[in-house]
């Protein structure tokens, strides 16, 4: 490891390791820095993607795959449900090793990757930023870049110490709870979302399958409703219920900010990429391909700043950035807000108008479509989505 690079990407994740990979790729020497022993490790997420999503950047390996999903089950609160066709389909991903191949991904175009490297404080020169300060294997150390990289996760360090402000309201904070349970009956193809108060309030409870009787298995909720009951306790209850018995391999808790873009992810020569952005998808709490998109824009662009000499360049990451997602976060975010206050009879209202349509007709759209034709009220809360 040198002590100066033109990048330093802090965070190993899929936006740090998509962001190190098209800077390298683009001509910079970067280093990324990972606080932890193994990239990709502890795995804190539902793991799953969209095909359409994963292709933009890798071919899908079954080496990385858990499962092949087609169909998703929209369960009621009364116990009903719909099980549409996935558009495209999707995955759900072994995470630890998803994460382990975009790192390698980012190594094989010349960028260095340390792991058990823990960024800790930014280096100074007459109010620019010149570098990090890093506990390296636990020993301190100090290293140059003309360009940092925040992608340090939803809990970004790193974006608060350059000036930026990142703060997500406690509203749109989602508390999430997770488990990996083994020794479980679920479709192996099927992608099940519970709704409705007695699984996730305001939220949403998730059953994915990871192949051979396992599954992914989680919920996140406001942390408002959370302080009421905890997401773990919704999430205990479920398990003891649906499936007593299973065995629990994994069990985390986690944070996901379902916010617009933070205002600003460029400040001089330092941009936040992924969830240190707020990169997430506000409606579903995907983040992993957002996170991806935020990262190759932000790397692409480092690079053709390093390459013109006016890092006043990066500003044109957040121009990007709102062009290609930040704009339709926006308007998701406004329908997370209507989707909020849906109670127990919408969402069965929902189901029930669902059932009725054809079965080749029971795709997204034609749910949302046959929902605010038999709910007009429905209509109403669509309508403030794209007025407000
Ligand atoms: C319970 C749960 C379920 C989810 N389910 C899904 C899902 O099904 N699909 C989906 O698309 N998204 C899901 N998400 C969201 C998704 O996990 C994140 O959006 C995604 O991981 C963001 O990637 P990232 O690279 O920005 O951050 P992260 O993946 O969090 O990576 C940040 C990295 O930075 C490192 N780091 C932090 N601070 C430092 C430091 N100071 N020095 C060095 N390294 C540091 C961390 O160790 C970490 O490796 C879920 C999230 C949660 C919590």
């Amino acid at each position: 490891m040198n002590t100066e690079y033109d990048i330093i990407v802090v965070g190993a994740g899929p936006a740090g390791s998509t962001a190190a990979r098209y800077a390298a790729a683009g001509g910079a020497r970067v280093l990324m820095l990972e606080k932890d022993r193994d990239v990709g490790y502890p795995v804190r997420c539902g793991e799953a993607v969209s095909h359409e999503g994963v292709v933009q950047f890798i071919q899908p390996d079954p080496r990385w795959i858990a499962a092949t999903v087609t169909k998703f089950r929209f369960v009621a609160p009364s116990g009903k449900s719909v099980v549409p066709k996935l558009d495209g389909g999707g995955y759900v991903l072994e995470r630890r090793l998803f994460d382990y191949e975009l790192a390698k991904l980012a190594a094989a175009e010349g960028a260095e990757v340390v792991t058990k490297a823990y960024v800790y404080d930014l280096l100074r020169e007459n109010g620019a930023v010149t570098g990090v300060r890093a506990l390296i294997k636990d020993k301190p150390a100090e290293i140059r870049a003309r360009i940092v990289v925040a992608a340090d996760g939803v809990e970004s360090r790193i974006g608060k110490m350059a000036g930026i402000d990142t703060t997500c309201h406690i509203r749109d904070m989602e508390s999430c709870a997770q488990m990996t349970l083994s020794g479980i009956d679920v479709d192996d193809d099927v992608l099940e979302f519970y709704f409705g108060g007695d699984y996730a309030p305001g939220g949403y409870l998730w059953v994915f399958p990871k192949g051979n009787r396992s599954a992914n298995v989680g919920l996140g909720l406001s942390v408002e409703e959370a302080k009421k009951k905890s997401a773990i306790r919704f999430l205990q209850e479920f398990v003891a219920k649906k499936y007593p018995g299973a065995a629990m391999l994994t069990h985390i808790a986690g944070g996901v900010p379902c916010a617009t873009t933070c205002d600003r992810i460029v400040k001089g020569n330092v941009i936040l990429v992924g969830d240190a952005a707020h990169q997430v998808n506000p409606m579903s709490g995907g983040g992993i391909i957002s996170g991806m998109i935020g990262g190759m824009i932000g790397g692409q662009t480092a690079a053709e700043a390093l390459k013109s000499g006016d890092l006043r360049h990066l500003e044109e990451y957040q121009k990007r950035w709102q062009k290609r997602l930040g704009w339709r976060h926006d308007v998701f975010y406004s329908m997370k807000e209507a989707v909020s206050h849906f109670d127990d009879a919408t969402y069965d209202a929902i189901c029930d108008s669902a059932l009725k349509l054809p079965e080749e007709k029971r795709t997204l759209g034609g749910i949302f479509r046959s929902a605010l034709w038999n709910q007009p009220s429905l209509v109403l809360d669509v309508a403030k989505v794209f007025i407000s």
